[in-house]
């Protein structure tokens, strides 16, 4: 008889991952504060977190989230629609919607959990998702879980996202989903808000926009580059990156907010977020408005370090943002990079595929609006070094 209870495919795939110098594993640091952390006893200059402006370490939303502990307890006990729902998710989701002037916003576990559980509410198997080619995995993971036909169009490629559409038109579909990024987690590039908006309305097609590395970021008010569109049907947000937290949030019509509400089992059979974690997105909500000079620093360092990057002749996509991707090519060069930084003092993770498409092996440089000059004069000088050995 057969052994179904046999775990050789595991055994197999880890190795399989090991020969092909793909196998993955975890390593522990220790955050000191928004810019360094430690691992082991060596200190290190972070420029890997998403922690863009610092917020995770920020004492406004240390002392939300220590406040809504004592006030709430540490966990929401229950789901939403059971007895999860307290007052300060109810005031989170009008002051969210308020900030993006949307008639609605609805508050998700994690970014993840909205994207994979959101696009099969939209999507069925008689539907069409059109998704820019280097879509988020989360993304992928909700069109496949609804069984819809998924089409990708080439990478910000508007004309062949348009020729996709006017295929669609005649091929009776119940409902077409063009879903894209503004700004790409990978290549930190963005996507044409407006002309994507023009596009899903010529064709009749639903848009769906991940605003995970735009939020907090730019923006009116740091609010991201979609979720104040209201031409936008849904936009989904996360606090992880740049609000220094975690969970994520929708921003969508009353009407589309009630229906996820009452049809989204990753909205409905899921514990609420928890009052420590609401009270820190709360703060860092109410600190937006007055980040603009962190913004704006930022920006400016990003430029200056694809200035410096590029003056050494490096590929670095089409980066537009404060995620600047080192390309590499070969994933041995990158992860040699990477590890030759790290006995420099700085930590940039290297990303490989399949997070990346082959041969396109990176190091993902993401900087906060902690850094300051030095700090990017070190990591350039470093990879300078580098470079010229
Ligand atoms: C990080 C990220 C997510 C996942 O959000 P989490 O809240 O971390 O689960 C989704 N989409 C994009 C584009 C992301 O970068």
């Amino acid at each position: 008889m057969a052994d179904l209870s046999s775990l050789a495919f595991v055994e197999q795939a880890l190795a399989e991952r090991a020969q092909s110098q793909r196998l993955r594993s975890l390593h522990a640091v220790h955050p000191q504060d928004a810019v360094y952390v430690l691992k082991g006893d060596r200190r290190l200059l972070n420029v890997s977190s998403n922690d863009y402006l610092g917020l995770s370490k920020h004492p406004a939303l240390i002392e939300a989230a220590q406040h809504c502990s004592r006030d709430y307890g540490t966990g929401a006990t229950a789901s939403r629609l059971v007895v999860g729902t307290y007052d300060i998710h109810q005031q989170l989701e009008h002051d969210l919607a308020q900030a993006c002037g949307r008639e609605a916003a609805l508050l998700f576990s994690s970014g993840f959990q909205a994207n994979m559980t959101l696009l099969p509410l939209l999507l069925d198997r008689q539907s069409l998702a059109l998704c820019d080619r280097l879509v988020h995995n989360s993304l992928l993971q909700g069109v496949l879980a609804s069984g819809a036909r998924l089409s990708r169009f080439a990478h910000n490629d508007l004309a062949h996202l348009e020729t996709l559409l006017r295929q669609a038109a005649s091929k009776g579909y119940r409902r077409v989903v063009i879903v894209s990024e503004t700004v790409f987690s990978m290549d930190g590039d963005r996507s044409d808000v407006e002309a994507l908006i023009h596009l899903a309305q010529r064709y009749g097609a639903m848009l769906y926009l991940d605003d995970a590395h735009a939020l907090g970021v730019m923006g009116p008010g740091g609010m991201g580059l979609a979720a104040c569109r209201p031409e936008v049907d849904l936009v989904v947000g996360t606090f992880g990156k740049a609000f220094g937290a975690f969970g994520a949030f929708v921003t969508c019509s009353r009407a589309l907010r009630d229906y996820i509400v009452n049809c989204c089992p990753g909205f409905i059979y899921t514990t609420a977020l928890p009052p420590p974690v609401i009270g820190a997105i709360a703060a860092a909500l109410r600190l937006m408005p007055d980040l603009e000079g962190d913004r704006q620093h930022l920006a400016h360092q990003a430029d200056r370090l694809r200035g410096e990057l590029h003056r050494l002749g490096y590929d670095l996509r089409a980066s537009t943002s404060q995620i600047v991707p080192l390309v590499v090519g070969a994933e041995e060069g990158a992860l040699r990079l990477s590890d030759w930084l790290e006995e420099q003092g700085i930590l940039a993770m290297a990303i490989r595929p399949p997070t990346v498409p082959p041969g396109t092996a990176r190091l993902r440089l993401v900087l906060s609006s902690q850094h300051t000059a030095d700090h990017l004069a070190a990591l350039v000088q470093c990879i300078q070094t580098w470079h010229e050995q």
